[in-house]
């Protein structure tokens, strides 16, 4: 294998994550991925955040003026929930193209075993795998690209995401191995709080999406009080009474939802809440529930409201956010190069 290639066996601490402006941001965005996105960034990491629009239009073609909408409305939605661009490293996917330089070299690290294996490529293909894209079969390999061509060492996401980090890490320890380096870090997933996985609204076995074809099943970062309330009254429950310990929410999916919702946009325990709510019936719950998203959400829309006024100003941050990102991936990239045998 190559001779002479320096390792780097000491990583950066380092945060990247992405969302997809496939749509509007959703409450289960906000508490599996955004909430501790924020909470990292006054953490002891580098942190860098994605619109990852490469990722957006492999489920779906977009109009591009929808799609330029929604990565600016992502943006909004990113600042307004408290990230700071002076602090975190805010852009979009395309304008760095070595995630899709990098990617292409994962393509020929995964396994064709492996993708198969991924659900989210199940889900998302449905019965008719001949008529997907090859860029949903092939996303998780972008993914791989997005983490690694940062050598991020960590990367907050919901649990729905696990999978793909579980690859990313089976990429980079291929890759190590084939080509005999200590190059790519094998990074950790950051899958934490009381919500990592929030449910649709109308079906508790089904997770809460932006692409989800049905706004009801969802609450959206941009809905208003009466719409939260609203979809909150007609969420799908059970006629019992919430229990006063964890154990109680077992075969109630509805409820135990409700409940990490609560506990998420509180930041308190399930257990916590359970003691509180406990005894109650859902009449009286989802009012408390409704006041406290709309407590904790609308100062967060009506912000997004006010940048989306500010098109130009998104952009710039999303211009400076891709320099700062070159600057640490174009190294990366042109270290992997070398390490393949690619001439420069
Ligand atoms: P899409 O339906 O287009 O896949 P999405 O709502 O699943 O959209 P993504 O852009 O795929 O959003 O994911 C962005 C981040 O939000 C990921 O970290 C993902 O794990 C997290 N996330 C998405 N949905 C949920 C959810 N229901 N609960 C918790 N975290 C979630
Ligand atoms: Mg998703």
């Amino acid at each position: 294998m190559s001779e002479g290639v320096q390792t780097s066996p000491a990583f950066t601490p380092r945060i990247f994550s992405g969302i997809q402006p496939s749509g509007g941001l959703t409450l289960g965005n906000y508490l599996g991925a955004i909430k501790r996105f924020v909470e990292k960034q006054d953490e002891d990491y580098e942190t860098i955040y994605c619109i990852v629009d490469l990722h957006a239009i492999t489920a779906t073609l977009f109009e591009p003026d929808v799609l330029r909408r929604q990565t600016r409305e992502l943006t909004a939605g990113y600042i307004a929930s408290g990230l700071d661009p002076a602090k975190s490293i805010l852009f979009n996917q395309s304008q760095v193209a070595e995630h899709a330089q990098l990617a292409w070299i994962f393509n020929c690290i995964a396994r064709m075993g492996w993708m198969q294996r991924m659900t989210q490529w199940k889900d998302k293909a449905g019965k008719n795998t001949q008529n997907a894209s090859l860029g949903l079969f092939a996303y998780p390999a972008l993914m791989a690209a997005d983490i690694l061509v940062y050598h991020a060492t960590h990367v907050p996401v919901g649990e729905d995401q696990k999978q793909h980090l579980e690859l990313t890490r089976d990429i980079a320890i291929k890759f190590n191995h084939d080509y005999g380096v200590d190059f790519f870090p094998v990074t950790e997933p950051v899958i934490e709080g009381a919500a990592t996985r929030v449910m649709s609204l109308r079906d508790g076995s089904k997770k809460m999406s932006k692409s989800d074809p049905s706004d009801a099943s969802r609450i959206n970062l941009t809905d208003d009080a009466d719409a939260i309330a609203q979809k909150i009254r007609k969420a799908k429950t059970d006629p019992d009474a919430l229990p006063s310990e964890v154990e109680g929410l077992e075969g109630r999916p509805e409820a135990r939802n409700l409940v990490n919702i609560y506990a998420g946009l509180a930041d308190q325990s399930v257990e916590a809440v359970l003691r509180d709510v406990g005894g109650k019936p859902f009449s009286e719950f989802k009012p408390m529930l409704s006041d406290l998203a709309v407590a904790k959400l609308s100062p967060i829309s009506t912000e997004m409201a006010r940048l989306m006024q500010e098109p130009d100003e998104i952009d710039a941050i999303l211009s400076k956010g891709s320099d700062r990102a070159r600057a640490i991936a174009a190294p990366i990239l042109k270290k992997t190069y070398d390490i393949v045998g690619m001439v420069s």
